[in-house]
């Protein structure tokens, strides 16, 4: 069982918010060591500040159109982070599920199948229940594990790449997080990030800086070698459904 050109386990990492310093900290990262990035993007706010009061991101810049065009054509990914960031349930889900990737694609211009649950992984289930009338393929949560070739794509599980992990645990950064178990199992890492900034992180529970962004990307490719696909979430996820419906397709022929 390998992956796209062969490869054994799988390297994703995403941005939640697209906030436009990505361009300023993270990009440079990603092009030293050729990782593709993904950003999940709230659909109301493309190339404004954000407005999510009490987000530690509220008032940062979101990237633009152009910008996330720009990064489109080197290999980035999007994905939906719903409408307005609202924790999604039954009432609101026609809103922040369906007609968000609605607005987002019209905004964008560009298709989008990928939803990505804002807030915790209360409002999942509704989202898994509106991903089918809303076209998308895949949801992203932030339940932290490694993605086998089995998985659900509509539950695909995200690993907390932050500097430390809130009371009681105070855990130290850590590069090396879930890559054995990835390559033991032939799976596939989706790293979950914000904004990594220089020197400090603006929520050390929730983003890392660039110094461990970077450690962490030299540690994936020192120790993955060959064997690893760094991938776009979205490609994965056609790869993957790729796979399915071919061995579909030979199980009728048989
Ligand atoms: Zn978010």
């Amino acid at each position: 069982m390998t992956w796209k050109h062969g490869k054994k386990w799988v390297y994703s990492i995403t941005y939640d918010e697209g906030c436009a310093l990505l361009l300023e900290h993270a990009l440079p990262i990603h092009r030293k060591y050729g990782v593709p990035g993904h950003v999940a993007l709230v659909a109301s706010q493309i190339g404004v500040p954000r407005n999510v009061p009490g987000s530690s991101y509220d008032h940062m810049m979101i990237l633009s159109k152009t910008q996330i065009h720009s990064l489109v054509q080197e290999g980035w990914g999007v994905s939906c982070h719903s409408m307005t960031h609202a924790g999604v349930n039954l009432n609101n889900a026609e809103y922040e599920v369906v007609q968000a990737r609605r607005v987002l694609e019209e905004t964008l211009e560009m298709p989008v199948t990928m939803f990505c649950v804002p807030g915790d992984n209360n409002g999942h289930p509704a989202a898994y229940k509106y991903a089918a009338v809303a076209g998308y393929k895949s949801i992203l949560t932030i339940y932290d594990e490694v993605n086998t070739k089995d998985a659900d794509p509509l539950c695909l599980g995200r690993v907390p790449l932050h500097t430390e992990f809130p009371p009681p645990f105070f855990s130290a950064f850590d590069p090396y997080k879930r890559i054995h178990q990835a390559m033991d199992v032939g799976g596939w890492i989706v790293d979950y990030c914000h904004c990594p900034m220089p020197d400090k992180p603006i929520h050390p529970h929730k983003d890392c800086t660039t110094k461990e962004l970077e450690e962490r990307f030299a540690t994936i490719k020192r120790i993955g070698g060959d064997e690893v696909w760094l991938a776009e979430p979205s490609e994965v996820v056609e790869f993957l459904l790729t796979e399915r419906a071919k061995s579909a397709e030979q199980k009728t022929a048989r």
